[in-house]
């Protein structure tokens, strides 16, 4: 989709730190972290959010990178949270799917 900026960033119009990348996603730092570690890992595909997907398999494929992400930067032993934020209620800013990679400090819940 021409417009949205997550399209950009994986076609590579606007760069970013390209952590790690497959066939299917793309990992880089969020512009505003919450956390020691926060990390987006978005599908190379336009996808608006999870309510919209019709490939499932997409969303392991996001998960697999996370995960990878996080042994990279070290947060898998301690522990870490992934989050996908769908619709205004949840908190969705950017209407293409992402993964959050959030850890490095210990996390409350519920989630506000
Ligand atoms: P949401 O609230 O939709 O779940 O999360 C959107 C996330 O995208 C936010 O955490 C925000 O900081 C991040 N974000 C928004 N614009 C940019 C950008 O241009 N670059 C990067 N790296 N992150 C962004
Ligand atoms: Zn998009």
């Amino acid at each position: 989709m021409s417009d949205c900026l997550f399209c950009k960033i994986a076609a590579g119009t606007i760069p970013v730190q390209r952590l790690a990348e497959n066939e299917h996603a793309l990992a880089f730092p969020d512009i505003n972290p919450q956390a020691p570690t926060h990390v987006l890992i978005i599908p190379k595909v336009h996808v608006a959010s999870l309510a919209e997907i019709k490939d499932f398999d997409l969303v392991g494929q996001l998960h697999a990178l996370a995960v990878k992400v996080a042994h990279d930067k070290g947060i898998a032993k301690g522990g870490f949270r992934t989050v996908l934020n769908t619709g205004a209620d949840a908190g969705q800013t950017v209407f293409h799917l992402h993964l959050h990679l959030l850890g490095g400090r210990a996390m409350g819940w519920p989630p506000g």
